[in-house]
């Protein structure tokens, strides 16, 4: 009866394993699929500057609109495109997606995108990236690449020509989830960042006890000794904002501002706050 016992649970552990595999399986090939098809759209989150109130700009987030699995989030497909090698596909499509819906909106706010540890080791990656802006027509300056500090663990060497590249190029690098990795001082001291992106895990501390409120206030501070701006995200409610606006100037992102939103969505809210860009009236051929 044991012996039977255990080969069932040998099979019901082999046919798990086996329907995992087949998921994964249906999953590669659905990204696959949908990379061609165009299945992934770009979500926007607003960024406000938490002085004024004032919204400053977007940050693009990916979503999967699979005919299959629904929609799917990017912490689901994100790593089995890196492991595919079809990251930067995917990344490019999303791009161009958002170069066009950001041309629609007022052009001082600016567009934040993710960029891939593994998009960054591509050495050609800068120059793609300003083969894309220049083909759309998209000012760099109104671009933030945002990375995450698992770059870090790499070659900081490639990684610091790769930030001053795309800097030449008027392109700002942030670093996201500011303090979820394991980057040194003296690593983030020595890459010259435009912007630190506090993470979520800390921020929400704020809307608890006040020792949380210490962690987000050393780093706030640590980030004006390196002279570099921060963003907070993560922000849920009244009062991690309050608690935000006392710890200094800075610019702030979470689901108190809303849920991120699809372009006609944002056009939509921009139309009604007089953000859109201004139509260029188009040349009727008798000018001049
Ligand atoms: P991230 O860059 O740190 O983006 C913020 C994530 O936190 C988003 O999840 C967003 O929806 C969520 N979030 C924003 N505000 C709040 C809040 O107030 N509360 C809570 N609980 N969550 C909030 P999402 O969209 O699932 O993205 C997850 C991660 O996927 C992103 O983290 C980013 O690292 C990555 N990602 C998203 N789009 C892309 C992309 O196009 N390329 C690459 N390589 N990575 C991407
Ligand atoms: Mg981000
Ligand atoms: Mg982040
Ligand atoms: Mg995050």
């Amino acid at each position: 009866h044991a012996k039977k016992q255990g080969k069932n649970r040998f099979f019901w552990f082999e046919s798990s394993m086996e329907s995992e595999l087949r998921f994964r399986n249906e999953m590669i090939q659905g990204l696959r699929r949908g990379i061609e098809k165009g299945e992934f759209v770009p979500f926007y989150e607003q960024q406000i500057d938490l002085e004024t109130g004032k919204l400053v700009g977007f940050e693009m987030l990916a979503r999967w609109n699979s005919p299959d699995f629904g929609i799917v989030g990017p912490d689901i497909f994100i790593p089995i495109a890196e492991e595919m090698g079809l990251i930067g596909d995917l990344s490019e499509q999303l791009i161009v997606q958002a170069f066009t819906d950001a041309k629609s909106w007022a052009p001082e706010l600016t567009l934040s995108v993710n960029i891939s540890p593994v998009q960054m080791r591509d050495p050609w990656f800068s120059q793609k990236l300003l083969k894309l802006l220049i083909e759309h027509n998209f000012p760099p300056h109104r671009l933030e690449i945002e990375i995450t500090e698992s770059c870090l663990h790499e070659n900081i060497g490639m990684v610091r020509t790769m930030i001053a590249s795309l800097q030449n190029q008027g392109v700002h690098v942030s670093l996201d989830d500011f303090g979820t990795g394991y980057a040194s001082l003296s690593q983030l001291s020595s890459l010259p960042f435009d912007r630190l992106k506090i993470d979520r895990s800390f921020v929400k501390e704020l809307s608890g006890s006040n020792s949380g409120a210490k962690i987000v206030q050393a780093m706030v501070s640590m980030s004006d000794g390196l002279h570099m701006p921060v963003t907070a995200e993560g922000i849920e409610d009244e009062k991690i904002l309050e608690a935000l606006k006392t710890l200094g100037k800075m610019k702030g992102q979470g689901y108190h501002y809303g849920l991120p939103e699809n372009g006609e969505a944002v056009r939509k809210r921009l139309a009604e706050s007089g953000q859109l860009a201004q139509e260029v009236p188009a040349r009727t051929g008798t000018a001049e």
